[in-house]
């Protein structure tokens, strides 16, 4: 068992599941042939009755006992073994593929095996096939199986998969292959979800939070909808417990009211501080603005950015900031942490983010702040549960108001229509966005840049904003144009969450080059606040199917289980989400049952 250790860590097995899941690619079935097939591989007792050279070759003739029938084998790298071994009279058990040549049986290069009547499962792994087998051997039972939470049916489907007594059960169609899949479906679910929740480590809080948020939700111009209600609810629960910090992410689409939510908490916080951090200094502000504007007087609330400041943030009860807040050594210490768009913050900054949420207790017993995350990259149900086995997820599924937006795929031929829409757009004092895959000119895509378009726009129309990812001044552009501008011409930098009220056109130049996650997000720019608007597509491939799927919704939930239907999905580790998890068997799209019943299984 001991030297197994390093094989197994070659594989990378950490569990018994996984090595379960360590399929045979093929097995070799050693049962001798009771009919024969030409062009299928058979096995034979055969004993030879002649040995003849010819050519450098060697050709044996065996009979076949069982079928009183001769049969010709030719060898071609013949050496000393194979005179020795195929000696005139000698029996063995000789398999291969059996083909007709004029009238009489042939088995080319047949290898003589040690026994009959056996399935041999077949590996494709770094190791020695003995090794692997060995392996398999020493680890899978069905009992082990059973005590790692497989049924006893389960357990007996993924022995028979390696020790199979007959091949046909295996690979009939029918119910029971739908069996099988079913089960490998459910083990690979379960076996990630348990390796995810051996991960989750629980820390007790600084301290339960349990303050009350009346004041705040009677004061709100509008009803809350049912999801805010909830997910307001179940992080009621959270920062009330005293022996577990909270670590949860709320995950609503663009302008699902993520906002209110964070406001909430800041109310069940007090009188404790609480601390929000935002990707960018607009998103930064306009939280500010909308804190100061929905929280009562009473709550004090400051800004942090670099090179600006509003109210004091060593006092504030509730403080607002980039991450610039990371370098202030002076921030006081808050029982609640939030990232808002924390999709928008890089791996590094994620983790920068988790340590402001820790902090060691009186006692040296490390505690840990609250720690809520908000994100607006949808991902799929079946994901959202598998991922909760790690942290709470709580999802917002809609938007407060019906957003009225049409979405169309055009190519070229429908420029002229386009320019029309704009001006429009422009004269009802409404906003456009024009997103360009490129900054510069590029001889691998075959789109206009921003740099090549921008003449063409500035020409035709007045105020004309232009920024891109790398631009220094990007924010400052971005707030010009919210007040000023007609059209703003962009890279995908507008993903960041600004609020652009009077945006009800965008047009995504080159659009099949994105992610559907991604033009979800660049839609979801248009008609914040419920206004009618329309999100073009502008393609040179038009029939992309893609694209079309992507028209006909705007639920961000549905489009995340589109993009595993036409890529892979992303996955959350360590509370970020990371894309690349593969399954092999389980389609997180189609699976939510067996999804529902592995994390039930824990
Ligand atoms: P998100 O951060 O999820 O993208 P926001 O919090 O910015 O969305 O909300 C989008 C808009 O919806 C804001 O203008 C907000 O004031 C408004 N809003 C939020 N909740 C409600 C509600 N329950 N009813 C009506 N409007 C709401
Ligand atoms: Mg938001």
């Amino acid at each position: 068992m001991e030297e197994a250790k390093p094989l197994l860590k070659k594989l990378k097995i950490y569990s018994l599941l996984d090595l379960a899941l360590l399929l045979p690619s093929s097995y070799n079935d050693t049962t001798l042939s009771t009919r024969i097939t030409p062009g299928k591989i058979h096995t034979f007792e055969a004993k030879v009755t002649e040995v003849r050279s010819y050519n450098g070759k060697l050709i044996v003739t065996f009979s076949l006992p069982r079928f009183d029938q001769s049969l010709q084998s030719m060898f071609f790298r013949v050496t000393p073994y194979h005179y020795q071994t195929f000696a005139m009279g000698s029996k063995h058990i000789i398999q291969g593929k059996v083909e007709l040549y004029r009238g009489n049986l042939q088995m080319n290069q047949p290898k003589s095996i040690r026994q009959a009547g056996e399935i041999i499962p077949k590996y494709k792994t770094v190791l020695k096939q003995e090794e692997i087998r060995k392996l398999m051997q020493i680890y899978l039972s069905e009992k082990a199986l059973i005590d790692e939470g497989l049924l006893p049916n389960e357990a007996t489907i993924m022995m028979l998969l390696h020790f199979p007594n007959s091949l046909e059960r295996i690979y009939q169609e029918g119910s029971y292959r739908q069996e099988i899949l079913k089960v490998l479906k459910f083990v690979e679910a379960f076996n990630h979800i348990r390796k995810l929740s051996e991960k989750k480590i629980d820390y007790p809080p600084i301290k339960a939070l349990n303050g009350d948020i009346s004041s705040f939700v009677k004061r709100l111009p509008f009803e809350l909808t049912d999801e805010q209600k909830q997910v307001i609810e179940a992080i009621r629960c959270d920062l009330g417990s005293s022996d577990k910090a909270a670590k949860r992410m709320i995950v609503g689409d663009v302008g699902s009211g993520k906002t209110m939510v964070i406001l909430a908490s800041v109310m069940m916080a007090l009188p404790e501080k609480s601390i929000l951090m935002a990707p960018t200094s607009l998103l930064a502000l306009q939280l500010y603005e909308e804190a100061l504007k929905h929280l009562p007087s009473t709550v004090k609330v400051a800004l942090v950015m670099q090179g600006k400041e509003e109210g004091v943030y060593r006092e504030a009860d509730f403080v607002i900031g980039t991450h610039a807040l990371l370098y202030k050594e002076d921030l006081p210490k808050a029982p609640l942490v939030m990232v808002d768009e924390q999709h928008r913050f890089g791996t590094n900054q994620r983790q920068l983010l988790e340590s402001m949420a820790s902090g060691a207790g009186d006692q040296g017993e490390e505690r840990r702040a609250h720690f809520l995350q908000f994100s607006a990259t949808p991902i799929p149900r079946t994901q959202a549960m598998m991922n909760s086995a790690l942290l709470d997820v709580s999802l917002i599924t809609r938007t407060p108001f019906e957003k009225k937006i049409t979405t169309r795929v055009i190519g070229k031929s429908e420029f002229p229509a386009l320019l029309t829409h704009i001006k429009e757009q422009i004269a009802q004092k409404h906003q456009v966005l024009i997103i360009y895959p490129l900054v510069e000119e590029s001889e691998t895509i075959d789109y206009q840049s921003l740099a090549e378009s921008r003449g063409f726009w500035e020409s035709r129309f007045d105020n004309v904003y232009v920024t891109h990812g790398k631009d220094k001044e990007k924010e400052e552009v971005l707030m010009a144009f919210r007040e000023q501008g007609d059209i703003l011409l962009a890279t995908t930098v507008v993903e960041v969450g600004i609020s652009l009220p009077r945006l009800t056109l965008i047009v995504i130049v080159g659009a099949e080059r994105l992610g559907l996650a991604t033009l979800h997000q660049l839609r979801g720019r248009v008609g914040r606040l419920g206004l009618e608007s329309w999100c073009y597509l502008f393609t040179k491939n038009e029939k992309s199917e893609r694209l079309k799927a992507f028209t006909k919704t705007d639920n961000g939930f549905d489009i995340a289980k589109l993009d595993l239907k036409f890529r892979d999905g992303g996955d959350i580790l360590d509370g970020t989400i990371q894309s690349g998890q593969k399954f092999k068997w389980l389609d997180m799209g189609e699976d939510e049952e067996i999804v529902v019943a592995a994390t039930e299984r824990l």
